[in-house]
C-alpha cells in the first residue's frame, strides 16, 4: 500500500492521527499526481478512414504530432495560472486578456478537437432537416454555401481555417488566421462554429502539395453532416 492509499484508507477507517493528513509529504504527492487539464482526444476513426481524400500519414502526423503539441503547449501556457481550471470555451471567450501562447495553442486544441469530429469515413453528401433549411435560407442554396465556405479557405493567405458559424441560428461563413476561431473575443465574426476546415499546409501538403483548392474540393467527401447538424441544434 503506498502512502496516499494508506492515508485515504486510514481516514475512511477513522484511525489516522489528526496531524497525519497535514504532513507536507502528502501535499507533495498530491501535486505530483495532479493531471494536466487538457488532453488529446482519441481520433474517432482509424487513421486511414478518410482515404483517399485525406491520407493516412497526414492524419497520423496531424493528430499525433500537431494536435498533441497544441495540447502540451496549452498545458504549459496555463500552468500555475487561474486559467488552469477553466474550460477551454471560457479561455477562448477571454483570449484578449491572455498570452499569445494560449491563443495559439488553445485555439489549436479547440479547432482540431472539432475538426476530427466533423469528418467521418463515407461522409459527404448533403445535410438534411433544419440544417439544410437554414443553409438554403442563409446562402440561397447548398452549392452557394459550398462555394462561400471553400473560397474562405482557398483565399486565406497563409495558415488558417474556414468556418460555418451559427449566430443564434443564423448561419454565416468566415475565415480566421492561424488558430483563431469564432469563439474568441478578438475575432471579427463571432458565433458558434459548427463546421471547420483546416487550411494549414500541414493538413494537406503531403498529398496535395501546393494544390489547396484540390484539398478543399476533396474535403466535401469526408464531412460528417450528422455531427454538423447536432452542433447546429445545440448552438441555437
Ligand atoms: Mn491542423
Amino acid at each position: 500500500m503506498n502512502r496516499r492509499n494508506f492515508l485515504t484508507s486510514s481516514l475512511i477507517a477513522g484511525t489516522v492521527a489528526a496531524t497525519e493528513s497535514f504532513l507536507p509529504t502528502n501535499i507533495f504527492s498530491q501535486q505530483k499526481e495532479k493531471s494536466m487539464p487538457f488532453t488529446l482526444p482519441t481520433l474517432p476513426y482509424a487513421h486511414d478512414a478518410l482515404e483517399p481524400y485525406i491520407d493516412t500519414l497526414t492524419m497520423q502526423i496531424h493528430h499525433g504530432k500537431h494536435h498533441q503539441a497544441y495540447v502540451d503547449n496549452l498545458n504549459k501556457a496555463v500552468a500555475g495560472t487561474e486559467w488552469e481550471s477553466k474550460s477551454l470555451e471560457e479561455i477562448l471567450a477571454n483570449i484578449s486578456k491572455l498570452a499569445p501562447a494560449v491563443r495559439n495553442n488553445g485555439g489549436g486544441h479547440f479547432n482540431h478537437s472539432m475538426f476530427w469530429q466533423v469528418m467521418k469515413q463515407n461522409g459527404g453528401g448533403m445535410p438534411s432537416g433544419e440544417l439544410a433549411e437554414a443553409i438554403n435560407r442563409d446562402f440561397a442554396s447548398f452549392d452557394k454555401f459550398k462555394e462561400a465556405f471553400g473560397n474562405a479557405g482557398i483565399t486565406r493567405f497563409g495558415s488558417g481555417w474556414s468556418w460555418l458559424v451559427s449566430q443564434h441560428g443564423k448561419l454565416v461563413v468566415c475565415s480566421t488566421q492561424n488558430q483563431d476561431n469564432p469563439m474568441m473575443d478578438i475575432v471579427e465574426v463571432k458565433g458558434v462554429p459548427i463546421l471547420g476546415m483546416d487550411v494549414w499546409e500541414h493538413a494537406y501538403y503531403l498529398k496535395y502539395q501546393n494544390r489547396r483548392a484540390e484539398y478543399v474540393g476533396a474535403f466535401w467527401n469526408v464531412v460528417n453532416w450528422d455531427e454538423v447538424a447536432k452542433r447546429f441544434a445545440s448552438a441555437k
